[in-house]
């Protein structure tokens, strides 16, 4: 018989059944479509959760940063500084509002935007409309220094929180700092609703605004009018239910996470070779993924770490390839200030560990030990 497949991340239900809860409730008063209680519910219970004022429910967290640049008015021309070590879905829609990304390279602490890079970036873009940047695998960003440069500038900055929910910096949380944050509630995130996402902001107004372009732009009339384009990007009524039943877990989540984290830490300490991504200073990850980059000087590389897992039916993955190295944005500028490109020495050097908070400890055990068995 095959070993049991161990998983990187995958959907984690309540053991009580709260998401069950919420969607009968859904069913019973039929608001089964297309807005209705969960919907406006998920909102303000996320917006409490992570201490802002408003919040809008969408169909992804792709569509959540599509509406932060809408909202910003990112258009035809304009540039937007970008991290280069990211998800795609955080530079796609750079690209839906016809502007133009300029991808920043990372630090070595956080591995998320290096704030001299930025600083670079503006010396040779003094105008960009906008800023992103990410909390990769749950670890915030160098966010201080980020947003005096972004205020010194006047330009607005977007967190895309979609792998740090939960996440603090300095105690506050990540999603929260800049004009808008976004969440994603994919499969494999910390919290799932099976596909969703959230936009929030201390704008009611832009955000409202959102809610009437994410549900098509309908104007208030008895017929369809249309003023404006719009886009069917609200969540449903149903996925609703679902994150209203995460949100009761998510803390469960984190330390569940954490536990997971500390446990290959202790267990790869006597090894040279492997280092954990790193808990910078003022930070309180959520652990969403724990990555290790293996020494370039050492005999195992990251691709027979990932076969061996594979082998016993254990899924890992490469740290996310910039998008200065993609294909689809090769013609894109990268600004980086060390000699060496910190984002293509993590993409080169990480591999993403199973992070699955249904591991028991004999499971993260076997994870440990055919890693520790090639070394
Ligand atoms: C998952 C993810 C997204 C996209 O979220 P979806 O809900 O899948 O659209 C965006 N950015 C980052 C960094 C992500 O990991």
């Amino acid at each position: 018989m095959e070993n049991k497949k161990i998983y990187l991340a995958s959907p984690h239900m309540s053991k009580e059944g709260y998401e069950q809860e919420y969607i009968k409730e859904a069913f019973e008063t039929n608001w089964v479509a297309p807005l209705g209680e969960n919907v406006n519910k998920f909102e303000e219970e996320l917006a409490e959760y992570v201490k802002i004022k408003n919040a809008a429910a969408l169909a992804s967290g792709t569509s959540a940063i599509h509406m932060a640049f809408k909202a910003l008015e990112v258009t035809d021309g304009d540039i937007v500084f970008c991290p280069s070590l990211t998800f795609s879905a955080t530079a796609n829609p750079i690209i839906y509002q016809n502007a133009t990304p300029v991808f920043i390279d990372s630090e070595e602490d956080s591995w998320n935007m290096d704030p001299n890079a930025l600083e670079k970036a503006f010396e040779k873009y003094p105008n960009p409309k906008a800023v992103i940047i990410v909390h990769l695998y749950g670890t915030p960003a160098k966010i201080d220094e980020i947003k005096e440069i972004c205020d010194k500038h006047g330009v607005p900055l977007i967190e895309d929180a979609a792998e740090s929910l939960g996440a603090t910096y300095k105690g506050k949380q990540t999603g929260t700092f800049g004009k808008y944050g976004i969440y994603s509630f994919n499969g494999n995130k910390i919290i799932t609703t099976s596909g969703g996402g959230m936009l929030v902001s201390d704008d009611k107004e832009r955000i409202e605004k959102v809610r009437f372009w994410s549900t098509q732009s309908r104007e208030k009339a008895r017929h369809y009018e249309h003023n404006e384009i719009g886009y069917n990007y609200r969540m449903s009524n149903i996925v609703a239910g679902i994150g209203r039943g995460q949100l009761k877990v998510l803390d469960d989540r984190i330390a569940k996470k954490t536990e997971i984290y500390n446990t290959y830490k202790e267990a790869f300490k006597d090894i040279p070779d492997i280092e954990m991504q790193s808990v910078p200073e003022n930070t309180n990850p959520n652990h969403w993924l724990s990555v290790i980059t293996i020494n370039s000087n050492s005999k195992v590389k990251p691709i027979d770490i990932i076969e061996a897992l594979e082998k016993e039916n254990i899924e890992s993955r490469p740290v996310w390839k910039p998008m200065h190295m993609q294909p689809v944005f090769k013609d894109y500028d990268y600004i980086q200030v060390a000699e060496k490109s910190v984002s293509e020495d993590l993409f080169n050097r990480g591999v993403c560990l199973p992070s699955d908070t249904k591991m028991d400890k004999e499971d993260i055990n076997r994870v440990i030990e055919v890693i520790k068995g090639l070394f």
